[in-house]
């Protein structure tokens, strides 16, 4: 684990009650002394695209458990498939599962293992268990069968282990073209478990891979690489999520089948990760991309890591939220309120507190001596003495948030509105005694009065106002970019209606606007989340500098949905 410990002040009322199912096994596994008490898992992702929050919960699992019980674990490429695979997603996994806080034993790849693989296949067909096929993939398909449907045995099932091997060997040398034979597994045509019936493991296919280029035209499938390369690397727990559950049998029949270095590898499912508002599977999240609804991988609405950090969604707030949801047998649907209460927990401990108006007027305070200006001094963060504060010019003309005056107020509005007393956040209390508005009716300039003994926010008389407000001297302004976000989707379980996610899209998800700010605003690093008070928490572009991305709301949306009983 990175330097950066979990946040230890996770309220009470908020500890998590859900337990982790593979903890509890790999603890009476070592009770019992199986493995010897040795535990090693892997993070295996297809290097197809960028990782998601689903694969942050995969990630804490596989990384949390190794590191529970002093174990390790690798980050192993499941890089099977030469078509979809590209070394960008490689560098961008390995940079976000650092990111994320977790250092890998070593980065591995299954094509590491395509020679070892390669030779454990030919054990296989020497041993009777695997056989050349030249039927095309329709046509097995067709033959497997189904539930309760018996599968038909291949014409080629009984060749003799010569000829097997002969033709496996020119599937190997490149003079064969693809889709011509494949290399079955002759495991029981009549399993009930369909995984079972004479699996594919090996396909012709001529095509470059990102690492092992031309040297083979033979890739492996998922199944038959993945148990293996678990046990070449010494796996002793190989954790997957639930649709893997069906693949088990087969899992454990191959590695029956091998001869296994050491311990036999063993398989466990766990519920996979989703959120309400969004999807979290890369071929949806492309095809976002594709059509053009956001603008790549790292845009801040989609759930991606990459995204996700762009946002300002700390690293610790993710794993506190994973541990926080625990890991189950069944599959459910987690509200991304929830998430949002950790990101927001954790960036109230560390983001400093910036004033930036996003929809300006003006106010101009008309009893302010003539070019006088002075410095209010304001806490970096309340939550957090050690940040220390900083000094803030103030002058009789400010920029205020548009909706922090009404010219007609209706009830219970305590902001500025004609004859009514606010606090200037630090500075003054002021008294609105009028404004101008163009032919339209828009406010253009709001006008007040101070009261000179007020300075500090405070009356000596005693009298309160029931409105703070922030503000930002225009002489003394930077200009901002902020970019706010709505969720990008409408339902709760997108595509849950008709069958297809994007008849859920939200049709305006960002808003771009231009604001003002202190001036401190433009002293904020890339990547750094600033709390823009009142409005929410910001993230700093990575690139672009004056540009915000807002992270999240201050108002904790969890506790409504928890009140509706969700
Ligand atoms: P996708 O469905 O988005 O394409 P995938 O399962 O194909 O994802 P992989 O790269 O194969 O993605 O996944 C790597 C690991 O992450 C696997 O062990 C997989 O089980 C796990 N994983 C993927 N999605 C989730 C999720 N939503 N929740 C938990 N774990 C996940
Ligand atoms: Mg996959």
């Amino acid at each position: 684990m990175s330097d950066t410990p979990n946040s230890p002040d996770i309220p009470a009322a908020f500890e998590s009650t859900a337990g982790n199912f593979v903890r509890d096994l790999v603890q009476a596994d070592n009770e019992q002394g199986t493995f010897a008490g040795r535990v090693q898992t892997r993070f295996p992702p297809e290097p197809n695209g960028y990782l998601h929050i689903g694969h942050a919960k995969a990630i804490c699992v596989d990384f949390g458990i190794a590191e529970d019980f002093g174990g390790i674990c690798k980050l192993r490429f499941d890089d099977t498939n030469p078509v979809t695979e590209e070394t960008e997603y490689v560098d961008a996994i390995v940079a976000d599962v650092r990111w994320l806080g977790f250092e890998p034993a070593e980065v591995v790849y299954a094509s590491d293992y395509f020679e070892a693989l390669y030779q454990w296949a030919e054990h296989l067909i020497t041993t009777g268990f695997a056989y050349v096929d030249d039927q095309d993939a329709d046509t097995i398909s067709a033959q497997r069968g189904g539930y309760g449907k018996p599968g038909i045995e291949s014409p080629y099932r009984n060749r003799r282990v010569e000829e097997n091997l002969a033709l496996f060997r020119r599937m190997r040398s490149g003079e064969l073209p693809d889709g011509s034979h494949v290399l079955r597994a002759k495991a029981d045509m009549q399993h009930d478990n369909m995984q079972l019936r004479d699996p594919i493991m090996y396909r012709i296919r001529h095509e470059h891979h990102h690492r092992t280029g031309d040297d083979w035209v033979l890739y492996p499938t998922y199944d038959w690489a993945h148990g293996q390369s678990d046990a070449i690397e010494g796996v002793t727990h190989s954790l997957c999520t639930l649709e893997f559950d069906s693949h088990r049998a087969l899992y454990d029949w191959y590695l029956q089948h091998c001869p296994l270095p050491g311990d036999q590898p063993r398989q466990t499912e766990f519920a996979r990760l989703e959120l309400t508002y969004t999807v979290t599977s890369k071929r949806k999240l492309l095809q976002l991309i594709n059509d053009g609804v956001v603008d790549g991988w790292d845009d801040p609405r989609l759930p991606t890591l990459c995204a996700l950090r762009r946002r300002g969604y700390p690293a610790v707030a993710i794993r506190n939220f994973c541990d926080f949801i625990g890991v189950a047998k069944t599959n459910s649907r987690h509200q991304i309120e929830m998430l949002e209460w950790f990101v927001r927990n954790e960036l109230n401990r560390v983001a400093q507190r910036r004033m930036t108006v996003l929809r300006p007027v003006k106010l101009t305070i008309t009893n302010w001596p003539a070019g006088h200006s002075e410095w209010v001094t304001l806490q970096n963060n309340p939550e957090n003495a050690a940040d220390g504060s900083r000094d803030v010019e103030f002058t009789g003309e400010l920029w205020i948030e548009h909706d922090d005056f009404k010219a007609e107020a209706p009830p219970k509005y305590f902001r500025l509105t004609p004859g009514a007393e606010v606090r200037l956040r630090g500075a003054y209390y002021v008294k609105c005694t009028g404004f101008t508005a163009d032919a339209d009716g828009t406010v253009t300039e709001v006008l007040a009065t101070y009261d000179p003994d007020t300075r500090g926010g405070n009356a000596p008389d005693g009298r309160k106002v029931k409105a703070t407000i922030h503000w930002v001297s225009t002489a003394h302004a930077v200009d901002v970019t902020a970019a706010l976000y709505e969720r990008l989707f409408d339902a709760e379980v997108p595509g849950e209606r008709t069958g297809d996610p994007f008849d859920d899209l939200h049709p305006n998800t960002r808003e771009i606007v231009h604001g003002k700010a202190e001036a401190a605003l433009g002293e904020v690093a890339p990547g750094q989340v600033v709390q823009f008070e009142r409005l929410g928490y910001f993230a700093q572009d990575g690139e672009q500098a004056g540009l915000f991305h807002r992270t999240v709301g201050l108002k904790d949306e969890w506790a409504n949905v928890q009140k509706r009983g969700k």
